[in-house]
């Protein structure tokens, strides 16, 4: 059995290790409404203290601080590797609070499951790569290689500040591999990885037209922003579902052979997505292979709203002086925002809508890190191990967030691992994880540290 020791210890202090989760997930620490951030990023620092990590808070120039911590290998470990831990203290609103089965900030353990909100989005990830360093020094003493955590307060607001404090300390963010904050397993039960995250281009556009709404009698002579929007919104896309940005595809890539590979791999749950979202089909038809590459390698420009004129019950006959689209656009390979925002703005003036106001709202490199880095090996085969399943490795996530940031900027490798699963309710009412998965995502970790320590191939 692997890490016999360590899972023994494990298994006979899971209680504690609970307890230490449930301190956590009764503190709110909410970034969007500034609710308990100081006091959730104390606990966590509190706990880095207990494994000897000399834990501080960092500032973000104005943001919520990054909570730092390092351990260092024993002095007898010759040329340690680094690993780097990326999580964040912040959560999701609780709200709407009458959906909940159990106060969200309870932590009530209930059909062997911990309900609270943050518990898969992140804490239960931050606890449990604590309690592992935890396990190790009482087990084993000193760790066999350095550990670093970066757990920020940002996350759950789209990071604003991170980019200052990866500017301000990128001798912080040095590492050989990072574990990513999410990851667990999927609706099937099969663990699962990914390697990386699309990138982000969201933008607003403003339309205007006379100085206020009007009786829409005076459209026979006077300009209504709403059609100028939606006729300015139809030169982006085609129904051919194309992005008709001149160079907006330049730097998309396709995938490799082993890239390929990597995707006929993953299970086909084409007809279980179409039942989960109610449609009898995907767009373009896409099933299979083609779906796959579509979903990891190719971009999107997404409608996310549009407002203008009324929108209520009954009628108004009115013409809008005013209308407003927010669109945001995922980005791969090396497509880089702020050149898609030019691209964007560009293509728009060449259309002829250049009395469109376009705002950039946020940007996010894409980046992803090579299957064959060693961090995917020793996660998988932990996985493997461990859970008694091969996981499912995803070259990318369909989603976004600052990995280049953290990780591709430093040429850090990134991989995630986690203690979540496909009914966790992230971002909704009933979060939860099971009790079980949170004890084997600490021996989890304390495996990917044994054999990352071990490990010494370099990445291509
Ligand atoms: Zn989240």
């Amino acid at each position: 059995m692997v890490l016999e020791d360590i899972s023994t210890y494990v298994d006979d202090h899971a209680d504690e290790y609970i307890g230490w989760l449930q301190t956590l997930l009764r503190q709110p620490s909410v970034a969007a409404q500034n609710l308990g951030m100081v006091e959730a990023a104390g606990i966590v620092q509190r706990q880095l203290e207990h494994i000897g990590a000399s834990p501080r808070l960092i500032d973000t120039r104005g943001g919520q601080p990054v909570v730092f911590g390092e351990v260092s290998a024993g002095a007898d470990v010759s040329d340690p590797r680094t690993l780097s831990f990326y999580n964040h203290y912040d959560v999701q609103p609780a709200e709407p609070y009458d959906l909940w089965d159990s106060d969200p900030w309870a932590a009530e353990i209930r059909d062997g499951h911990i309900w609270a909100r943050g518990v898969s989005d992140n804490k239960g990830n931050i606890v449990a790569r604590i309690a592992a360093i935890h396990a190790w020094q009482q087990v084993r003493g000193e760790l066999p290689l350095n550990l670093r955590f970066i757990i920020e307060g940002e996350e759950e607001i789209g990071s604003p500040n991170l980019a200052n404090f990866t500017a301000d300390h990128p001798d912080l963010c040095a590492a050989d591999a990072c574990i990513w904050e999410f990851g667990g397993r999927a609706l099937s039960g099969q663990p699962q990885i990914h390697l990386g995250l699309k990138g982000m281009c969201y933008v607003e556009l403003h339309a205007h037209g006379a100085n206020s709404d009007l009786h829409s009698s005076l459209a026979t002579t006077i300009p209504n922003a709403a059609w100028r929007l939606v006729w300015a919104l139809n030169s982006l896309k085609g129904p051919d579902e194309r992005v008709r940005i001149p160079g907006f595809y330049d730097k998309v890539l396709e995938p490799t052979a082993e890239e390929q590979a990597a995707l006929e791999r993953l299970p086909d749950d084409d007809a279980a997505g179409l039942e989960l979202y109610g449609i009898d089909r995907y767009l373009l038809n896409l099933r299979g292979m083609e779906k796959k590459i579509r979903d990891s390698y190719q971009p999107t420009l997404t409608i996310a709203g549009f407002e203008s004129g009324y929108t209520g019950t009954g009628t108004k006959t009115v013409m809008p002086g005013a209308a407003m689209a927010k669109v945001d656009m995922r980005l791969c390979a090396s497509q880089d925002p702020h050149e898609i925002f030019e691209l964007f703005k560009a293509h728009l003036l060449m259309q002829g809508f250049g009395d469109i106001e376009v705002r950039l709202l946020s940007a996010l490199m894409p980046a992803r890190t090579p299957l064959t880095a060693p961090i995917v090996e020793v996660v998988s085969t932990a996985y493997r191990d461990l859970y008694g399943e091969e996981p499912m490795i995803y070259p990318t996530s369909a989603g976004s967030g600052p990995w280049y940031q953290l990780c591709e900027q430093f040429g850090v490798d990134g991989c995630t691992a986690g203690v979540g699963n496909g009914r966790s309710n992230a971002h909704a009412p009933n979060e939860n994880i099971a009790v079980d998965d949170f004890i084997l995502g600490i021996k989890h970790i304390a495996l990917i540290m044994e054999r990352f320590a071990a490990s010494t191939a370099v990445s291509q």
